[in-house]
């Protein structure tokens, strides 16, 4: 089993956004932009004999430019291009897994048919994958949608349960082969963190439970958690579980230039 990490592209966030310690302060409502601090949008891709699965899909090209503007969203190209070093291209991936439905983590999976420019023609961007979903995250998106308008947006996710490609997960498991994913509800209810066996060292797809290195200090989160105390207290755990194992990290949101 192979992994690489793609950088998809960067979002500038609020400095007072990234990284919080209080927990009364809440997800919501957006705050005037101050201190933006640049962060990578990573995906990581695994090829597994035949099977082709990549964890996350960035922003895409479906947010509306108002959300982008706020984050100065850079993007590092489309998937057509983010593939082409690996002489792969979407409709090779067999399997998406989607740790959450916010937008810049699954925006990527959807895209406009090509050479149409009318929103009802979003199809999906890995035509022929298993898109992998909690079945806590899947139900809870679409019932926050109107709690969190700036983290969810329904036109990235339902084309997947539209099209048959959605396969909901229940419980943690080993999904693939080599692939287990562990279940946290602190950042989202039903964020799917996986850990990948690949023969060689075991690797931690981290998430928004740990985004960024400065979170490993577990009494930080982000204002985009949905329940900090939670936040801390799951990160505990599974950190001291991580340290046990000698398990290595990725974070997901940590700056790569690239
Ligand atoms: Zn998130």
């Amino acid at each position: 089993m192979k992994c690489v990490s793609i950088n998809t592209g960067f979002l500038y966030i609020p400095l007072a956004d990234m990284f919080v310690t209080s927990p009364e302060v809440t997800s919501g409502t957006r705050l005037p932009k101050t201190d933006p601090v640049a962060c990578s949008i990573r995906s990581l891709l695994i090829t597994a004999g035949k099977r082709k699965i990549l964890i996350d899909t960035g922003v895409g090209t479906l947010i509306g430019r108002e959300i982008l503007d706020y984050y100065d969203y850079r993007s590092e190209g489309d998937w057509e291009f983010l593939l082409e070093p690996y002489d792969l291209s979407p409709s090779d991936i067999t399997d998406v897994i989607l740790t959450h439905l916010h937008f810049d983590h699954c925006g990527g999976s959807v895209r406009l048919l090509r050479g149409s420019s009318s929103p009802e023609e979003v199809v999906l961007t890995f035509p022929k994958a298993i898109h992998w979903v909690s079945r806590v995250q899947w139900q809870w998106a679409q019932n926050i949608l109107e709690r969190e308008p700036d983290s969810f947006f329904e036109h990235t996710f339902l084309p997947i349960q539209e099209t048959c490609k959605l396969r909901l997960v229940d419980k943690e498991s080993e999904i693939i082969e080599g692939i287990t994913v562990r279940i946290f509800h602190g950042h989202t209810l039903g964020l799917m963190i996986p850990v990948i066996r690949t023969g060689a060292e075991t690797i931690v797809f981290a998430g928004d439970l740990i985004p960024t290195s400065v979170h490993l200090d577990p009494e930080t989160g982000m204002r985009y958690d949905r329940d900090l105390k939670l936040v801390r207290e799951e990160k505990k755990g599974f950190l001291a579980e991580i340290k046990s194992h000698d398990w290595k990290l990725l974070f997901q949101h940590e700056l790569v230039s690239s």
